[in-house]
């Protein structure tokens, strides 16, 4: 859906981060105070474009440009609650967009390491972080299938594009006892979000939820 249809759409939006938090995020079994504590620290009206402010706490994705969207709220806040991202978390997140995941993974994280395809989304991405006062993350332009192997191993990590597969070598790029979650799925209405472990060299895969995201290139 384009903004101007979520703009000409007669139910009503939440008009604070408050209100997203409550209604979508908690009352959908979202428990953990961390996670409910940095979406409530970050303004996601600062990360959807002006014309969508009227929107920004909406309960589904909003475009940024691009052909991209930001993702719905929940499904922001569902995946980041399966990761456990704690403190000393090294992360690398796939798919900066607009850096709203980006700034949720970087309040919890010790550092976020986050690779975008499109050069623009790279910068909308760094000025939306800088503009939220959020530093420990560094963005890449490229493309993130390949990860980002100067900076592995990592702790965590987060693919937020559709899948065809799951590529090779983000799996080598993560730590023993580490957690990565990535929607996969052949078609954009076939996706599943699956929550990868590793340990011991032993990869465990889970199907947690059906979803629908923008294709990873
Ligand atoms: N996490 C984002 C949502 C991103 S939408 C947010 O909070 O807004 C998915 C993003 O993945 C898009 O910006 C798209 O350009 C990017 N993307 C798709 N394929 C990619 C690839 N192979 N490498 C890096 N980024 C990719």
């Amino acid at each position: 859906m384009d903004i101007d249809q979520l703009l000409s759409n007669l139910h009503r939006y939440p008009e604070s981060v408050q209100e997203m938090v409550e209604k979508q995020i908690i009352s959908r079994g979202v428990q953990s105070e961390s996670v409910i504590q940095a979406f409530l620290e970050v303004d996601r009206k600062i990360f959807v474009p002006a014309k969508a402010h009227a929107v920004a706490y909406a309960d589904q994705p909003v475009p940024i440009g691009f052909s991209q969207t930001i993702s719905q709220p929940y499904i922001v806040a569902f995946m980041t609650e399966k990761l456990e991202v704690s403190q000393d978390s090294k992360v690398l997140e796939i798919g900066s967009g607009c850096g709203y995941q980006t700034a949720i993974l970087a309040k919890l994280a010790c550092k976020v390491f986050s690779i975008e395809v499109i050069p623009e989304l790279v910068a909308l991405a760094q000025k939306n972080l800088q503009q939220a006062h959020i530093e420990n993350f560094e963005i890449f332009n490229q493309n993130g299938r390949s990860g980002l192997k100067e900076q592995a191993p990592f702790d965590r990590i987060l693919v937020t594009a559709g899948s065809r597969d799951i590529p090779k070598k983000l799996i080598n790029q993560l730590a023993d006892r580490g957690k990565m979650i990535i929607p996969v799925g052949k078609y954009f209405d076939h996706q599943e979000l699956l929550l990868i472990t590793k340990e011991n060299n032993k990869v465990r895969t889970k199907p947690i939820l059906p979803v629908r995201f923008v294709p990873l290139v």
